[in-house]
């Protein structure tokens, strides 16, 4: 089931990483500017965007694509001159196309609606990709709300092989991609290596190992500290930029991925959880908003139901969540 989407994701999300390595290695000054509500947005953002509508106006042109960035936002970030860099970006990648079409290509990521819908984080970790840290190109599919694919491009997390020979391809990236009912696998990002992932069996919340975001403003530090405190667990958290929190997780790495918003009426964007979701769900692992709550992905951008995420092993869910209910001094 859904071999053909599940190719085109990891196909598309293998050159998306390539893309983004491609610009990380000859980062310019004018190839970042700030949005509208101050975060980063790199040429590597619009590059993959445009690339991943394009292809998938190809594969699977009566899909939808809800992503990120907009035709708008690039105008703002630097217009002409970003776009002839975009241009000379995405030439080995996309050939034929011309600089017009590409604030065209952009926006098609902003026609989501019902039906099968592909959302798309470009970049997801912008903050972690310029600083060298982690970072991830996240796909997924969703059929009428119900996110049925993910797959996580993460060039900076290693291909999790234990007591890895030098000349494996441990350290070259890699690619987490998960199909609904399927399992989780994890490919690397050089190599045709894929070996099926699992949460980890872990059940002592003192024994817990939490990941967390990396950027202190993306979070309540505060009340992060208290719930973590609380469970006991006796490693730091690991802190880590983007939807590679939730790779981790699927792959028993870390055991919780504790995410709290800065403030109340917080609302997370579907392309921030959607990939991941599937991943860390179908590594056995459980989702849900600090409440407990699915994630309602039926919303539009945002996830409007839902306050802040909870993504565990599954083993330490009841016991996060009721940490998380006490009442807080
Ligand atoms: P992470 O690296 O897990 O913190 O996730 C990166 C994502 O955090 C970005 O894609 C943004 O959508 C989101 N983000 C940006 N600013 C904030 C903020 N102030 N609070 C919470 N999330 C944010
Ligand atoms: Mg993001």
């Amino acid at each position: 089931m859904r071999e053909a989407e599940r190719a085109f994701a990891v196909r598309v999300v293998r050159t998306a990483c390539e893309i983004c390595r491609v610009v990380r290695e000859g980062l310019g000054t004018g190839d970042a500017a700030a949005k509208a509500d101050r975060s980063p947005v790199t040429v590597a953002d619009y590059a993959v965007q445009a690339y991943v509508a394009r292809e998938l106006g190809e594969a699977f042109p009566d899909d939808s694509l809800l992503a990120e960035e907009s035709a708008a936002g690039l105008a703002a970030a630097g217009g002409a001159l970003l776009t002839q860099r975009l241009a000379e970006v995405l030439r080995p990648f996309t050939p034929g196309l011309t600089e017009t079409e590409i604030p065209g290509l952009i926006d098609r990521g902003r026609n989501g609606r019902d039906g099968r819908q592909w959302v798309l984080d470009p970049v997801d970790g912008t903050k972690g990709f310029l600083r060298g840290g982690q970072y991830a190109v996240a796909l997924a599919l969703l059929i009428h709300g119900e996110p049925v694919l993910g797959v996580l491009g993460c060039p900076n997390l290693p291909f999790p092989v234990p007591d890895a020979a030098p000349e494996s391809p441990a350290g070259t990236g890699c690619l987490y991609a998960a199909v609904r009912g399927q399992g989780a696998s994890v490919l690397s990002l050089g190599g045709a290596e894929e070996i099926p992932v699992r949460v980890s069996d872990r059940s002592d919340p003192c024994r817990a190992v939490l990941c967390e975001s990396f950027e202190a403003s993306h979070m309540d530090g505060g009340r992060m500290e208290r719930i973590t405190r609380r469970l006991g667990p006796a490693a730091p958290p690991l802190r880590m930029d983007s939807q590679c929190k939730y790779a981790a997780v699927a792959s028993g790495q870390a055991d919780v991925y504790l995410r709290i918003p800065p403030r109340d009426g917080f609302r997370e964007n579907a392309w921030d959880h959607a990939a991941g979701w599937v991943v860390t769900t179908e590594a056995g692992g459980t989702v849900t908003d600090l409440r407990g709550n699915p994630l309602d992905f039926s919303r539009g951008p945002t996830l409007d139901a839902n306050f802040g995420i909870l993504a565990t092993n599954g083993r330490l869910h009841a016991s996060v969540l009721s940490v998380l209910a006490e009442p807080c001094p």
